[in-house]
């Protein structure tokens, strides 16, 4: 069903036309290119608060400023969840293509709301408990704290809508979240969603054939071809020399 879903960008954002059409090679608007680096800056982000601080420093409209002060709240408390790491590591499967039904995907765009039902069975069983788990602590802190000195309102993050346009023939995806539309616009273009093969940092591929996250895993990328190949290919090749040099060897002795 999303695959025909056109998205409706933030109105500061000129990209009114359908992503999807535009051929692969086509240098991306840059400020499609601004929410692509943001993304790959979360996916790779560490789990601690300093990781989480320096994120928010970086990227403060990526998200709700809700959703960082309550996750940041979690974390100063001691506690083990909270949802800047919940959310990134639902994107990380996705991104690993370990999600086949699209609940995660579905959830992170916002068009799928987390509830006490649904998910019964699968490997989303886990995350759900852990995600409840959160709310928990944040109702708690919201006890011992009071209501203004905690946020509670996590659940911006689903504010995505759905909506149907008659005259255009098709259903529009919309939201005001920078990192929904991120990752909608990765969905409209899944294969460049990769893993570094050196580093295995999560990257956004520029072209069909780029495998390597930065010019340094390319170097050693390009190293290790070769040393494979001088391993490989090129121990048959010298083997191959040596025989024939053998063969010479014993035509002369003939
Ligand atoms: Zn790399």
């Amino acid at each position: 069903m999303l695959v025909s879903i056109v998205i409706i960008l933030h109105e500061h954002i000129n990209e009114q036309a359908s992503v999807q059409k535009l051929p692969m090679n086509q240098r991306a608007p840059k400020d499609r290119e601004k929410l692509f680096a943001a993304l790959v800056s979360f996916a790779n982000c560490g789990d601690k608060v300093q990781d989480l601080n320096s994120f928010g420093r970086s990227h403060p409209t990526f998200f709700p400023t809700g959703f960082y002060e309550q996750s940041r709240q979690l974390a100063v408390a001691g506690k083990k969840g909270n949802f800047f790491n919940w959310y990134k590591r639902q994107l990380r499967t996705v991104w690993e293509v370990r999600d086949p039904d699209g609940t995660r995907l579905e959830v992170l765009l916002g068009i799928r709301e987390m509830g006490f039902y649904g998910f019964e069975g699968g490997d989303f069983q886990a995350e759900m408990g852990e995600y409840q788990a959160i709310q928990a602590d944040l109702i708690e802190l919201w006890h011992t704290h009071g209501q203004e000195g905690v946020n509670l309102a996590a659940n911006k993050l689903f504010g995505a809508q759905i909506t149907a346009d008659w005259h255009g023939g098709k259903l529009r995806y919309a939201t005001q979240i920078d990192f929904q539309k991120a990752l909608y616009l990765l969905m409209t273009e899944s294969w460049r969603a990769r893993l570094c093969r050196i580093c295995r940092r999560y990257m956004i591929a520029a072209k069909p054939a780029s495998l390597y996250c930065s010019i340094e895993c390319s170097a050693e990328g390009r190293q290790k071809r070769d040393l494979g190949y001088w391993r490989t290919a090129g121990k048959i090749r010298r083997m191959e020399r040596k025989a024939s040099k053998e063969q010479e060897a014993e035509g002369e002795n003939l």
